[in-house]
């Protein structure tokens, strides 16, 4: 015989209160155990088929990821160093013609990414430029050099100007990088924000 006292607990199906012994009984008659052992199926193969359709998203947001060209990946890292360079010169004027103004903002490159793809994310060589000098300009070299060799100091400015490896780059590098230009520019307005 067996000694456990019977507890109390509602039917699943038809909520009245029925005594059990084993804990994995939820129903309080045979007919209602049936009910509840197809539902509980029906439940169980729809949350299988679930997990499977997030699974098979992830796979192809993988595969997706996978066949995009390298060029996908450069842009957007590209796009969060600029980010930063503009964050990083917020409080400065256009570094070629030395202006303030209301219009855009550019990250522009000295040397440009087509000409020296080595430097595109050399930070010495990235500055707010104003829309006009950077589009219309052609990002006004004859104006930036002198102001960028009294911003970055002529050894700076020599460096930048030599020759540089060209990296090549992989997809998980430029994701990287990427992920490090937006964590430096949250670090760098929250910094910021505490000083101001
Ligand atoms: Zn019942
Ligand atoms: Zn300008």
């Amino acid at each position: 015989m067996s000694t456990i006292k019977p507890k109390r607990r509602r039917c699943k199906i038809c909520r009245e209160w029925f005594q059990y012994r084993d804990f994995r009984i939820w129903w309080c008659c045979p007919e209602h155990g049936a009910i509840y052992a197809t539902q509980k199926r029906a439940a169980d193969q729809e949350k299988k088929r679930k997990e499977e359709a997030q699974q098979e998203r992830r796979n192809t947001k993988i595969r997706k990821l996978a066949v995009k060209p390298l060029k996908y990946f450069h842009k957007q890292a590209q796009t969060a160093f600029n980010e930063y360079i503009r964050t990083r010169d917020a409080a400065d004027p256009c570094i070629s013609c030395g202006r303030f103004h209301d219009g855009q903002w550019h990250a522009g490159h000295f040397r440009t990414v087509k000409a020296s793809p080595e430097t595109r994310y050399d930070e010495d060589g990235c500055h707010k430029q104003c829309m006009p000098c950077n589009h219309h300009l052609s990002g006004n070299i004859g104006e930036y050099k002198p102001r960028l060799i009294e911003k970055i100091g002529q050894e700076a400015f020599d460096r930048l100007m030599g020759t540089h490896e060209l990296k090549k780059w992989t997809r998980e590098e430029l994701q990287e990088l990427a992920a490090h230009y937006r964590q430096k520019t949250r670090e760098l307005i929250k910094r910021r924000e505490v000083a101001a």
